[in-house]
């Protein structure tokens, strides 16, 4: 596999960072996950605003222009021939010193690495066809989950659990609210609403979520946002979850408990039919 680090395409195993970046050794760096369907990129400029966004919470000086990610996401799909899958984007902050808690001066070089991940058939994950189960685990993470930071470790403790539970992916709840999944976005729907978290500090504010509002609107959808708690979810008619790599995905049992009738639900096939076309035909 070819990946892109700093400007240079080279074999995996030829890439190197410094042990001393700053994403290594502090997770302080940022991220996106672009998926890829037919050789295309799906959202690219949504996924590059919230890069911009993200880089300028940290204030981490953007090194590349947008149409230079642009051109290296294109120059790795192209040459390790992905038709369906994912590129994976990170920017950290680098650092030429010693560690050291205080940023290092403004005019260090961020890290930039990018590489892509080939999942053939992407867009016919069978788990849409089944739905999720979940598990609710407590959120933990830190209070500025809007930036999309590489500080991933609790969630991935929370999938962990989930998983030990015997569910696909664990559903975060602070305060006893739902606010996201460990990495989408939740929804459910009751009487023909659909209700999701409203946008604040406490969740991503998901680039698919934005697409798949838009879309439930402009299909006269109703639509509510604000926070739920996992009672209100057993109870709900369907649930499901967005993210870039897993479109719109099903959610058919809470903690043990059905959703609805136990399978996926009408409105979460609709706008994952919806947001599919929609994606594939504005895909660049
Ligand atoms: N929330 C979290 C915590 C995530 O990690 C992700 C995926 N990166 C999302 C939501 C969904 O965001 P997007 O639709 O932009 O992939």
């Amino acid at each position: 596999r070819t990946v892109y680090v700093n400007g240079d395409y080279l074999p995996e195993d030829e890439a190197k960072v410094s042990v001393f970046d700053r994403g290594f050794l502090m997770a302080d760096g940022v991220y996106e996950v672009v998926s890829v369907l037919d050789g295309k990129l799906l959202d690219f400029d949504g996924h590059l605003a919230r890069l911009n966004r993200s880089l300028d919470a940290l204030e981490i000086a953007n090194p590349l222009a947008d149409a230079d990610y642009l051109a290296a996401h294109r120059e790795l799909v192209a040459r390790n021939g992905i038709t369906d899958g994912l590129i994976y984007l990170q920017v950290t902050r680098g650092n030429p010193g010693d560690r050291d808690f205080a940023y290092p001066p403004k005019d260090t070089r961020p890290t930039v690495v990018m590489f892509t991940q080939s999942k053939p058939g992407l867009a016919d994950q069978p788990a849409a066809r089944t739905g999720w189960k979940v598990a609710s685990v407590e959120d933990l993470r830190w209070g500025r989950r809007d930036i999309k930071t590489v500080q991933l470790l609790y969630p991935s403790m929370a999938k962990m659990e989930a998983k030990a539970r015997g569910c696909d992916d664990a559903w975060l709840v602070e305060d006893g609210k739902v606010t996201e999944g460990s990495s989408n976005n939740v929804y459910i729907v009751k009487d023909g609403v659909i209700v999701t978290r409203e946008l604040s500090h406490d969740i991503l504010h998901g680039i698919t979520r934005a697409a798949v509002l838009r879309l439930a609107k402009e299909a006269q959808m109703r639509i509510e946002e604000r926070s739920f708690t996992i009672a209100e979810a057993q109870a709900a008619d369907e649930a499901f979850a967005t993210s870039a790599s897993a479109f719109v995905m099903p959610v058919v049992g809470i903690d043990g408990v059905s959703v609805g009738d136990g399978a996926p639900g009408p409105v979460a096939k609709r706008l994952r039919e919806i947001y599919l076309e929609e994606s594939r035909k504005t895909a660049i």
